[in-house]
C-alpha cells in the first residue's frame, strides 16, 4: 500500500492512472495506451478518465475515494466496478424506457445520454443545440435545475408543467432503492 491524496491508501490500480486503460497482460509494467509506467501518477496536462455510470472525473492522482471503504483511493476500473454493488440508480429500469439512442418519458422523448446524465448529476446541458432546447423534457429538466420542481414557472405552459411532473416522477423512480 502506497499513501495517496490526503493522506488515504491508494489501492493497487487495474487501470493506467492516467487514461484508464487496462493492460494486456497483468505482468504488463507500460500503458499500451499513453505510454505511462501502470501505477505512475498522471501527467498534469493528461486528460483524466471519466467514470461512464456517475461521471465522475479522477482527481489528480488518477484515482477517486473508494465506494466501498471511504479511507481507500482506487483507480477508475476499480470504481466502475465497485458500482455493481454501489448503483447510481436503477439503470435495468431506465434501459427499459430505452429506444436506441432516444428515452422515451411520457408522450415524449428525448437523447438518452443527456436525460440519465441529468438523473445522476442534475445538470442539464442543452447549450446551443437549437433542438435540444425545444424538447420538452429537456425544457423541463432545465426548468427544474434552475427553479426547483414546485416553484412556479413565469409565462408557465400546460406542456411543460406536464413534461415537470413526468421528469419529477422518473427521477424519483430512477433514485427509488428496494428495500
Ligand atoms: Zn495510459
Ligand atoms: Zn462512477
Amino acid at each position: 500500500m502506497i499513501l495517496s491524496l490526503r493522506g488515504r491508501q491508494a489501492a493497487p490500480p487495474r487501470s493506467c492512472l492516467q487514461c484508464g486503460t487496462e493492460p494486456a497482460r497483468p505482468d504488463a509494467t507500460i500503458c499500451r495506451r499513453c505510454g505511462l509506467r501502470i501505477g505512475d501518477p498522471p501527467s498534469a496536462s493528461a486528460t483524466l478518465p471519466s467514470c461512464p455510470l456517475c461521471y465522475k472525473t479522477v482527481d489528480d492522482d488518477g484515482r477517486l475515494d473508494s465506494l466501498a471503504n471511504s479511507s481507500l483511493r482506487v483507480d477508475i476500473l476499480s470504481h466502475i466496478a465497485e458500482h455493481d454493488r454501489f448503483p447510481v440508480g436503477d439503470d435495468e429500469f431506465l434501459e427499459s424506457m430505452r429506444r436506441g439512442d432516444r428515452i422515451r418519458i411520457g408522450r415524449w422523448d428525448a437523447p438518452f445520454d443527456v436525460v440519465r446524465r441529468y438523473l445522476v448529476t442534475g445538470a442539464v446541458e442543452a447549450g446551443r443545440n437549437r433542438a435540444m432546447q425545444h424538447n420538452a423534457v429537456v425544457t423541463a429538466m432545465a426548468q427544474i435545475g434552475r427553479w426547483g420542481s414546485d416553484t412556479p414557472v413565469i409565462g408557465d405552459q400546460p406542456e411543460w408543467r406536464e413534461a415537470r411532473a413526468a421528469v419529477t416522477s422518473l427521477m424519483e423512480r430512477y433514485h427509488f432503492r428496494r428495500a
